[in-house]
């Protein structure tokens, strides 16, 4: 199913804004008024548009800090009269929504926990009908990007046309480098589908640890995300939130001193190397799209032997060969066998689909 989403462009969302990226930032949880003050002094320095703090946090386990509550959204006032910066927090409900709208707080965004489920996306959109602020929406926990456009659809039908989309990524079992997997396929195919739609990036809930907040962020800026959100504590080790992957504001100048902002290669600047090149790549996919077509052929003819043997489709030993094979040839041609395992896994499914499909036949 495709929609249009009625977006309004970022220039005219009345944000202290120009030049990508656009930085949203400021703590994981508001904790003392002293504490969201300090950073949003910090921050008005650094060209941040939009300074965020949670009032209400969704965490995982009670018995942990659950946020400061309404008392801290009169600390971002304060940081608003204060610093003259935008002010943006969590929203779960419509409860915290019409609590947000009373103390004018600029921006809201919904949590990957609130994305999830509809009826509270629902209630967020039919408590901001015919208040056009900015709205940021989480992707949801789970990596479902139609779940994601829904909670996108459901505010734009309530007329937020100051809409933008938070990356920050997707839950899983196991350990893992990440404490959410980025999925770059994800926020790529939502750009893909809606061009017009803002892109934020948040390393903070992706890397889950400090260190990884310079090399995710410039991979979003490579990406072609339009902005980041970053968490900034002026003691990160001593957060009340998410301490190991808040940075303080002499980290995060450097994270962005460091950030390399290359040129998005339009028309006119695109020059002759780049299309040459584009232009081997194209001629290599069509290489490929014919070997896969003979690919399949034989193995529909290899469905049909089966058929006609009365050989079952999954052939065990067969498969963990190929894959095995094709491995140890990609290593020696330096492709990843994360690669090589991703598209023989693709072909093989495939093919047993087809295969399934051509022994059945005959049956009936
Ligand atoms: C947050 O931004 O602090 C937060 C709770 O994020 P998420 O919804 O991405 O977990
Ligand atoms: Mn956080």
């Amino acid at each position: 199913m495709t929609t249009k989403l009625n977006l309004l462009p970022v220039n005219e969302w009345g944000l202290d804004y120009t030049d990508r990226p656009l930085l949203i930032s400021g703590p994981c949880s508001a904790e003392t008024e002293e504490q969201v003050l300090e950073t949003a002094h910090a921050l008005k320095a650094l060209n941040v548009s939009v300074f965020r703090a949670g009032i209400w946090k969704p965490r995982t386990r009670p018995n942990t800090f659950e946020g400061v509550g309404s008392k801290g959204l009169k600390w971002l006032s304060k940081v608003k009269q204060e610093t003259g910066l935008k002010v943006c927090t969590e929203v779960a409900n419509s409860k915290h929504t019409y609590e947000a709208l009373k103390h004018n707080i600029d921006v809201l965004w919904i949590g990957a926990r609130t994305t999830v489920n509809p009826f509270a996306v629902q209630e967020i959109a039919d408590a901001l009908e015919g208040v056009d602020i900015p709205v940021f929406v989480k992707n949801p926990i789970n990596p479902d990007l139609e779940l994601w456009i829904g909670a996108l659809e459901r505010l734009n039908k309530a007329g937020i046309t100051k809409l933008g989309a938070i990356h920050r990524g997707f839950s899983s079992y196991g350990d893992s480098a990440f404490r959410n997997a980025p999925n770059w396929q994800i926020p790529i195919e939502l750009k893909r589908r809606f061009p017009e739609l803002l892109i934020i990036n948040d390393p903070s809930h992706i890397g889950g640890k400090r260190d990884l907040i310079q090399s995710l962020s410039q991979k979003a800026m490579d990406l072609d995300f339009d902005g980041l959100m970053i968490e900034v504590h002026p003691n990160p080790d001593e957060a009340w939130s998410d301490a190991k992957q808040q940075i303080t504001p002499d980290q995060f100048t450097e994270v962005l001193n460091s950030l390399k902002i290359r040129s998005k290669g339009d028309a006119q600047q695109e020059h002759s190397r780049l299309t040459g090149l584009r232009k081997k790549i194209d001629y290599f996919d069509h290489e490929l799209m014919e070997i896969l077509e003979a690919r399949m052929k034989i193995a529909n003819e290899i469905g049909e032997f089966k058929r006609d043997n009365d050989i079952i489709v999954l052939q065990n030993n067969r498969w963990n060969k190929v894959i095995e094979q094709s491995i140890a040839l990609g290593n020696k041609k330096g492709l990843s066998p994360d690669l090589i395992s991703k598209i023989f896994k693709a072909i093989h499914q495939e093919s047993i689909n087809n295969q399934t499909e051509i022994i059945n036949k005959a049956i009936v």
